[in-house]
């Protein structure tokens, strides 16, 4: 719960807003640092789950490294304090200007999505007289029981190189003089709260890496992606970083001189952020009644996109228990928090509060509608 007196001062600035408790945000990275130290993981904050500066900031001062899927992200992350010794750079679509780009800054690795990138990577390395550090994104084809839309290792899947070309990979990577092969990596969805599902993809692992011994290929990093997911019921609840670190250490066999990278984005900010918003309108439909707030699918589009729903909270009000679909603004259907939820007795002017929204929220705002971008709160500036 947000404390009384936060919900005091929070409720007199202008929303909507997202609020970061930096509190939770340190505590988060911390475990993350213990665990990962413990272990000897290297880890990358994906960069896209949340690139607000002073999150950056923060993370980077934790000594991770950043995972990014544009050059912007690269140049962010730089700003932010994140050694480009510690950025990989991954994504389908990677354009010739970032991969310049990326190449020249001296990041850690491209993570590398298809036969046409590696060569098109290649010519562009020795074009700049470069050799470019790879890894190989292999689809794994592992069902990661998410939102289809956040599931990534399917054989239908846009994202990775599949299994039955990886023979013509490696032929093809023996004649590229301008790459060196650093490793493979995997990422098979976002969300996962079902931890089997990380012990099918280290079994993967395992199986790809023998196939990958038997071509005496040399792999240093052997990287596991993000996924872990949070508790969307249950605000106040931390990742379950401990069992995914113990999962791994369990089922993964390393070789010598290998280290394990991972990418955590959600579960390293999803928690720490809210977003604040006020209620304009309250309105009664045929069966239900609506409470129109401030914010919408423009701050934040998970519930629309994914079907997601957040915990949502009336900050102001003690009344009686009713129903409500609480709506953004926006001019789509879709714009809809929460559908016949419990709120008590809500009016116009209090202080609604949607949890759990710091990761791929004010990232993926947008300004249809020609609508202002949600501004950010920190705790330590209240
Ligand atoms: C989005 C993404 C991540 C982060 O995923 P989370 O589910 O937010 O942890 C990590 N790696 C890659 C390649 C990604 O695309």
């Amino acid at each position: 719960m947000l404390s009384k007196k936060t919900i005091e001062k929070l409720r007199d600035l202008q929303t909507p807003f997202y609020f970061y408790d930096l509190d939770v945000l340190g505590s988060t990275c911390e475990t993350v640092r213990q665990g990962a130290e413990k272990s000897g993981y290297s880890v990358h904050y994906a960069v896209k789950a949340n690139a607000n500066p002073r999150i950056l900031n923060i993370i980077s001062s934790y000594g991770f490294g950043a995972d990014c899927v544009t050059y912007n992200e690269i140049e962010s992350a730089i700003k932010a304090g994140f050694s480009t010794s510690k950025i990989v750079f991954a994504g389908v679509g990677k354009t010739d200007k970032d991969i310049e780009a990326a190449l020249r800054s001296g990041i850690l690795c491209f993570n590398c999505e298809s036969i046409e990138e590696i060569e098109v990577i290649d010519s562009i390395a020795a074009r700049m007289c470069n050799i470019a550090p790879i890894a190989l994104r292999i689809n794994p084809y592992i069902e990661a029981h998410t939102h289809k839309y956040i599931t990534t290792a399917m054989p239908e899947s846009k994202f990775g190189i599949n299994t039955w070309e990886l023979e013509e990979v490696t032929d093809r990577l023996s004649s590229l003089k301008h790459l060196s092969l650093k490793g493979i990596h995997f990422h098979i969805g976002s969300q996962i709260t079902k931890m089997s599902v990380f012990r099918s993809l280290c079994t993967r692992i395992n199986e790809l890496q023998d196939w990958f011994a038997a071509r005496n290929a040399n792999l240093e990093i052997i990287n596991l992606g993000g996924g872990l997911g949070i508790d969307y019921t249950n605000p106040e609840k931390a990742p379950r970083f401990e069992d995914y670190f113990s999962l791994v250490n369990e089922f993964i066999n390393l070789r010598p001189g290998q280290t394990i990278h991972i990418e955590p984005g959600r579960s390293l900010v999803g928690q720490c952020g809210t977003l604040i918003s006020k209620v304009l309108f309250i309105k009664k439909g045929k069966n239900t009644t609506f409470a129109i707030i401030d914010a919408g699918m423009t701050d934040l589009i998970r519930p629309a996109l994914y079907q997601a729903r957040h915990k949502i909270e009336n900050l102001t009000s003690k009344g009686s228990i009713n129903h409500y679909d609480v709506v953004g603004p926006v001019c789509e259907s879709a714009d809809s928090f929460a559908k016949y939820i419990e709120l008590p007795e809500t009016k116009r002017g209090d202080i609604i509060a949607i949890r759990s929204a710091g990761a791929y929220g004010e990232s993926m705002a947008s300004r249809y509608n020609l609508r202002d971008l949600p501004r950010a709160v920190f705790s330590d500036e209240i």
